[in-house]
């Protein structure tokens, strides 16, 4: 981090601490660079420091909350499980999507204790829809970060929520990304088979974003992949999606994986994944993820039918 006198600070300690916040701003940018002090990272730098307070006082304020996304399985036309998409209603900032909090949650630690509460209410809203008619297949997917992945007892929180909601491990499906396998393969290998010990499904989330080894894939017990929403963006019409997609759903079958297409958003998007052997299908096109609540309702109604 650069300060320059007199630009950036009248006095030394001004400008040491303006180097101090350039600083910063480079091991934002990834470290291994340098940055020039600039006012506006001033504001920026008090921005994050005041959402990391309040992400804090929301763990213990109860602020967070788990939407569900139905997943809908293309052969039946039916609810086979819902993912678990956390949600942060701030009193001051208002409804916060993950997409903002998790990469700071991540860098402070503060995802630790925020995804075991995800687990444990997770879990807890499943042992609820078990109880419901047509209700006793269904699965709830939850997504693991980088950082909850080295965690030493995230084995022990999975078989602990498991074994106080009274639930089978098969009914819980852990999502991890491609990249995070691979950051660590020796680690990855011991956690999955620890995981599938227990029962647990294991979904690559965003399959094809990232780095992965198709031999990693194949030596590793993962039931299902997810294809990216990027990939599901241009179908039907852009030939190179449709490649993607297809070899993707070629892979999976091979593999003897499930596929799960994200993202799905129209008819012709839904159609042409059906055709091409998708089994699962989630997105806005079925439903946009809803309160546990809105979910029980829906499937009360009949608007929502369980496998
Ligand atoms: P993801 O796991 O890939 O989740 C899918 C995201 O796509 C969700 O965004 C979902 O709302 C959105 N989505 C689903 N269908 C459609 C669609 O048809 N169109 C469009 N445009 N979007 C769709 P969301 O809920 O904002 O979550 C973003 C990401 O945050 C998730 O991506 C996941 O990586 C992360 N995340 C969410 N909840 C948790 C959590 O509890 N723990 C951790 N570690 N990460 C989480
Ligand atoms: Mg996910
Ligand atoms: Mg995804």
């Amino acid at each position: 981090g650069a300060a320059i006198f007199p630009r950036d600070g009248a006095s030394r300690s001004e400008l040491l601490q303006h180097a101090d916040i350039a600083m910063y701003r480079a091991k934002d940018q990834g470290r291994n660079n340098y940055q020039h002090y600039a006012d506006h990272m001033q504001s920026r730098l008090k921005l994050r420091m005041s959402m990391e307070t309040q992400l804090r006082r929301a763990l213990e304020n109860e602020e967070f909350e788990l939407f569900y996304q139905p997943q809908i399985a293309v052969a039946t036309g039916r609810v086979t499980g819902a993912e678990a998409l956390i949600r942060w209603r701030s009193p001051s900032l208002g409804m916060v999507s993950p997409a903002q909090f998790i990469p700071l949650a991540e860098e402070t630690g503060l995802i630790l204790p925020i995804g075991s509460w995800v687990i444990d209410r997770a879990m807890r809203d499943l042992a609820t829809w078990l109880q419901l008619p047509g209700g006793s297949d269904c699965q709830v997917a939850i997504n693991l970060s980088a950082r909850q992945f080295s965690q030493p007892n995230l084995l022990e929180i999975v078989a602990d929520g498991l074994q106080k909601n009274l639930l089978q491990g098969d009914k819980v499906e852990l999502e991890i990304t491609e990249s995070l396998v691979m950051t660590n393969p020796q680690r990855a290998k011991e956690l999955l088979a620890s995981w599938r010990a227990l029962g647990c499904h294991i979904a690559i989330d965003d399959f094809g974003t990232g780095y992965s080894s198709l031999a990693y894939l194949k030596s590793f017990p993962l039931d299902r992949l997810k294809i990216d929403r990027a990939f599901v963006l241009g179908l039907p019409d852009d030939v190179s999606d449709c490649a993607i997609a297809r070899a993707v759903i070629a892979l999976g079958h091979n593999l003897n994986m499930e596929i799960l297409a994200e993202g799905v958003e129209t008819q012709a998007q839904n159609d042409f994944l059906a055709n091409a052997g998708c089994h699962v299908i989630q997105g806005y096109y079925y439903s946009k993820p809803l309160t546990a609540d809105t979910l029980l309702a829906h499937v009360r109604s009949g608007q929502l039918k369980l496998a």
